[in-house]
C-alpha cells in the first residue's frame, strides 16, 4: 500500500519550512556553540501561526563555518554516518527536513516512525520538547539507513534507544534495545515465516488497516488460524495477488494476505486450511512500494482488529553469545550519538 508520511499535528504541507521547529544538526566542534544556540531557543507555539522567527542552523552552514573542523576529523562522517539532532516543536517530518535536508528529510521521518512507534502512539504521543537523535546512512535510490535512535519522550519520561545490529547467524539486520531484546514484538501464529521490519502498523498515524512485513519476494505465509479461503485476486491492480480467509468457528474473524506471489492453483475459493497451513508465497504485486506482505484482521464488514492485539506476542532477544558483538556496537553508536544537545 502507498507510505503516507507520518507528520504530528496535522498535514506537513501546510508548513513545510515555517519557522515552528527548532532544529541543529551536529558536526564536529560545532557541537557546543549550537548547544547555545539551543539554549537561547524562545518557545514557539504549535500552530505555526506565531511570527517569531528561529533560523534553523543547517548543516551546509555549519560546515562551511570557520570553527568547523576539517571533514576527516569528525568521527560521525568518518563512519560513513551522519546525525540529525532535533528538538520537537510541530510536526517530525518538517523537524527532520530542517535538520537533514528536504531530499532526505521526509524519508528519514517514515524510517525514524518505525521505531518511535513502539514507544509512544505517533503522532499523538509525540510532544513539544521531546528530543530525537538519529545516526542514518543515506542510500541512493533506497530509503535511509538508520543506525540509531535516541529518543526522550516527555510522555513516559524516558530515554527510548534502539540500534541496528545484524547478530551473528541471522539473514536480517534488526532493532534491538539496549538489554538486547528486540525492538518490535512478535506474533505467536504469525502470518509470515521471517522478515526484515516491519513498517507499518495500525498506530502509526497513517490511517493504514494492515500490518506490512518487508520481506523478500517469496518468503512463505501461512494461515494464522484455521478457516475457509473466501475469494483471491479481487482488485488485482491494487491488492495484486490476494487472499480472503474465515476463520472457522472462534469469532469468525477474517484475514486478508495482499501483494503476494501468483498464487498456486491449489488455492480457490471454499478450500479449507488449518492452523499454520502455508498458504502463498509473499510478493511484490500490486500497488506496493517495496516488497511485502500486507496482513489485515477484520470483523465482520467494517470492523478493523489490530493484530497485535489479537496475536499473542512475545519478544525475541538476542544470545548470550551474541551479545559481546551487539554491547561493542552499542558502544561504537554511542560514542557517534554523543550527549543529547538539542535537549531540555
Ligand atoms: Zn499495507
Amino acid at each position: 500500500m502507498r507510505p503516507n508520511l507520518p507528520t504530528l499535528g496535522g498535514p506537513p504541507k501546510r508548513n513545510p519550512f515555517g519557522p515552528v521547529v527548532a532544529v541543529s544538526v551536529i558536526l564536529g566542534a560545532a557541537a557546543g556553540g549550537v548547544w547555545w544556540w539551543k539554549q537561547r531557543m524562545p518557545d514557539v507555539p504549535m500552530d505555526g501561526a506565531s511570527s517569531q522567527s528561529a533560523t534553523p542552523v543547517d548543516a551546509g552552514t555549519l560546515a562551511q563555518a570557520p570553527a568547523a573542523p576539517p571533514a576527516a576529523t569528525d568521527p560521525v562522517k568518518a563512519a560513513g554516518l551522519e546525525r540529525a539532532s532535533i528538538r520537537i516543536e510541530g510536526p517530525l517530518e518538517t523537524a527532520l527536513v530542517q535538520a537533514a535536508g528536504a531530499e532526505v528529510g521526509p524519508a528519514l521521518a517514515q524510517v525514524v516512525t518505525r521505531t518511535l512507534v513502539w514507544w509512544v502512539r505517533v503522532p499523538g504521543e509525540i510532544l513539544r520538547g521531546d528530543t530525537l537523535d538519529v545516526l542514518y546512512q543515506r542510500r541512493p535510490n533506497e530509503e535511509p539507513l538508520v543506525y540509531a535512535v535516541r529518543f526522550i519522550s516527555g510522555k513516559t519520561g524516558q530515554t527510548h534507544r534502539a540500534y541496528r545490529f545484524q547478530p551473528g547467524g541471522e539473514t536480517n539486520a534488526r532493532y534491538y534495545v539496549p538489554n538486547g531484546d528486540e525492538l518490535e514484538l512478535r506474533m505467536e501464529h504469525s502470518p509470515i515465516d521471517s522478515y526484515e521490519q516491519i513498517t507499518s502498523l495500525l498506530r502509526d498515524g497513517r490511517g493504514h488497516k494492515g500490518v506490512d512485513f518487508r520481506a523478500p519476494v517469496g518468503t512463505t505465509v501461512r494461515a494464522p488460524f484455521a478457516g475457509v479461503v473466501k475469494r483471491k485476486n479481487w482488485n488485482f491492480g491494487s491488492n495484486g495477488n490476494c487472499i480472503e480467509l474465515i476463520e472457522s468457528g472462534g469469532k469468525g474473524r477474517r484475514a486478508l494476505f495482499l501483494h503476494l506471489a501468483e498464487l498456486p492453483k491449489s488455492v480457490q475459493a471454499g478450500m479449507r486450511v488449518s492452523a499454520g497451513q502455508v498458504l502463498a508465497q509473499s510478493g511484490n504485486t500490486g500497488h506496493s512500494f517495496a516488497p511485502h506482505l500486507h496482513y489485515q484482521l477484520m470483523l465482520g464488514e467494517n470492523r478493523v482488529l489490530d493484530p497485535f492485539d489479537q496475536h499473542k506476542t512475545f519478544r525475541a532477544s538476542l544470545t548470550a553469545t551474541q551479545k559481546g558483538a551487539y554491547e561493542a556496537e552499542v558502544q561504537r553508536l554511542d560514542g557517534l550519538l554523543g550527549t543529547p544537545v538539542a535537549g531540555k
